[in-house]
């Protein structure tokens, strides 16, 4: 079976939703829709209080090389233009707050076209017009991916259904409700690129979604591999692994060995931009944990507060501990349940005071555990110690910064040391000593 070096292989916990059917969340009365929803420089927003708008109209336009534009999720009215803290980072962002009028009246641009008429200029055009983004949690613009330099040619497209997070089932949900959808968006893509050699990776845990693509792949072209189920076979670099044997380089990209990877969410949203100009405005996530009473996949809008998703799923299992959005494994606590759903949200995980309790770290065993489970080849304990004893320098020169902040080492850890704590802090300082140079 297909795989990687080192991971690990953490409870799955996905039975609370992994048949439960995508239910539809009824319209939220208001939406907060931040213009930073992507790895790059966020969006400027082009509309003010009061401004009608309808579904799908472009609230805030792409303001660098790196950008998307932000769409309304609603019809109805824009209540705010307000500056606030970002629900993952902190940081200060500009939200755009839209009063919902119950209508989904949809934005005139958005109407049926025939993508065969298209040439590949115009789809990466299209799908970049919708703000398509990376939906597996990375949140990286589509359009970037699919613009690579001239002397980085692209011969393979990688679609990843492997949804390798414990608890997370939205991706099994959408490769089992929307094959034929997800097809097309794969096929959309590979003409973006003009490659002809396109996998759809899935972990064989989920033998379902495997039979349901590979029935609605036959006559195209386009593979399904099997990979085995091991955290995490879903990051870019140990997908490409265990499909195709290559190795990215220390510090470079998927397109350094001819490669694009690209989410199976994300290949439905760019069939949706594509077919039916319809802009990113909704996504599938999977709430869930055991902090919630009835777990559920929704389908939502961008921007909906996460208090109305739990409210949907019968509300909190008593007190809640805490809030994150993603998965266990790299998921990013929340402060509250007012935060919006955002485009790149695969997950709202709710833990009860039980499975949120921290346990004492304690000093390091060297029991080596750590090395042996990094996907990426590092020595996490080594990292830690020259982090630990500000050695930054140390830290970098064994490529701290090409950790992918997996947390396999931190899961295995007998002496519970938050190793990515550590890991994230010292990228961190590495990247602002080297903006500063
Ligand atoms: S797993 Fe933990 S205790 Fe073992 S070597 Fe690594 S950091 Fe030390
Ligand atoms: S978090 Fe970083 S150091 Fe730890 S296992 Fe993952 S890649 Fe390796």
């Amino acid at each position: 079976m297909l795989t990687f070096r080192g991971g690990v292989h953490p409870p799955e916990y996905k039975q609370a939703t992994e048949h439960k059917p995508v239910e539809t969340l009824p319209l939220p009365t208001r939406v907060s829709i931040p213009m930073s929803q992507h790895i790059g420089t966020p969006s400027k927003p082009v509309v003010a209080k009061g401004d009608v708008v309808r579904t799908g109209t472009l609230v805030g336009e792409p303001t660098g090389r790196v950008s998307v534009p932000t769409h309304a999720s609603v019809s109805g009215t824009v209540a705010d233009v307000v500056e606030q803290p970002h629900p993952l980072t902190a940081q200060k962002t500009v939200f755009v707050v839209i009063d919902s009028d119950g209508q989904d009246t949809p934005d005139e641009a958005i109407g049926e076209q025939d993508p065969a008429a298209l040439s590949p200029e115009q789809l990466v055009a299209a799908i970049r017009d919708a703000g398509v983004v990376g939906m597996g949690g990375a949140a990286f613009p589509t359009f970037f991916k699919l613009s690579p330099p001239r002397e980085k040619p692209i011969n393979t497209l990688l679609i990843n259904g492997c949804e390798c997070e414990p608890f997370l089932t939205a991706d099994h949900r959408v490769m089992l409700e929307q094959p034929a959808e997800l097809v097309e968006g794969t096929g959309l893509l590979a003409r973006a690129l003009g490659v002809d050699d396109v996998i759809i990776g899935i972990e064989n845990n989920k033998p379902d979604a495997i039979e349901a693509l590979a029935r609605a792949v036959a006559g195209t072209g386009i593979r399904v591999q099997g990979l085995k189920t091991k955290y995490p076979q879903g990051a870019e670099k140990q997908l490409i692994k265990a499909c195709l044997f290559r190795e990215v380089p220390s510090g470079g990209l998927p397109m350094d060995v001819g490669c694009v990877v690209q989410n199976v969410g994300t290949a439905v949203a760019v069939r949706d931009a594509v077919r039916f100009r319809r802009p990113l405005y909704e996504r599938v996530t999977t709430v869930t944990g055991p902090g919630v009473c009835d777990p559920k996949n929704l389908r939502v809008r961008v921007g909906t507060p996460v208090s109305e998703l739990i409210a949907a799923c019968g509300g909190y299992n008593g007190e809640p501990a805490k809030l994150i959005m993603g998965g266990p494994m790299m998921g990013i606590a929340v402060p509250d349940d007012t935060v919006p759903v955002l485009k790149g949200t695969s997950g709202v995980l709710v833990l009860d005071p039980a499975s949120a309790a921290e346990l004492e770290d304690c000093d390091c065993i060297r029991c080596g555990r750590c090395i042996k489970v990094c996907p990426m080849g590092l020595a996490p304990q080594r990292l830690y110690y020259h982090i630990r004893s500000r050695r930054l320098d140390d830290a970098e020169r064994e490529h701290v910064m090409g950790c992918i902040e997996c947390g396999c080492c931190a899961f295995g850890c007998p002496a519970q040391i938050r190793l990515v704590h550590h890991f994230k802090y010292a990228k961190s300082e590495v990247f602002a000593r080297r903006k500063k140079k």
